[in-house]
């Protein structure tokens, strides 16, 4: 490096040249935020208030589906979505129906906190009963709040919803 450019970074420290470089940028960038109407160039996604597009495949909070016109639930308590489950996270129990001699499901439980979202629960049920869906607050107070039982599955997560 010549003389010239050890003379030019020493006077860019002397007068802060740098950080007066980076101050300006952010400046510019609140004055965008500050003016009426949407900002062109804001990065920050404004969450809660803005809710984020999810990806179309991305693999969210878990459901047990229902038949939307009878109410009961699709599940044949068959189990495979347990035995998928590498984590061994999810419990299904049933009891047999003396008159039918099918399974009807009785509990059915997941624990968010230990799911890793692959989806092979997902794709071991024979009857679209369990999906992973796009909804991604999963967030608790409680470990014990993290499993799911059959009502919070059919019914899904409620998140507090802020609005402008
Ligand atoms: S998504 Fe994966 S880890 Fe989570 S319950 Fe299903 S199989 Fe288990
Ligand atoms: S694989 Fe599907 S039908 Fe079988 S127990 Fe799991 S959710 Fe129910």
């Amino acid at each position: 490096m010549g003389s010239n450019g050890r003379l030019n970074r020493f006077l860019r420290k002397v007068f802060l040249v740098d950080l007066l470089e980076g101050m300006w940028l952010t400046l510019r960038y609140d004055f965008a935020v500050a003016r009426p109407g949407k900002p062109k160039e804001l990065y920050t996604e404004q969450y809660p208030k803005e809710r984020p597009q999810v990806a179309e495949r991305y693999r969210g909070a878990p459901r047990l589906n229902i038949n939307p016109e009878s109410g009961e639930t699709l599940c044949i308590s068959c189990d495979l979505c347990a035995l998928a489950c590498p984590e061994h996270l999810i419990v299904v129990t049933s009891v047999r129906d003396e008159k039918t001699r099918r399974k009807v499901l009785t509990t059915f439980s997941y624990d968010t906190s230990r799911c890793m979202f692959c989806g092979l629960c997902e794709d071991a049920c024979p009857v679209d009963a369990l999906e992973l869906t796009q909804d991604f607050e999963l967030a608790n107070y409680t470990r014990e709040g993290a499993i799911w039982d059959r009502q919070m599955l059919e019914e899904g997560p409620r998140p507090t919803r802020y609005v402008r």
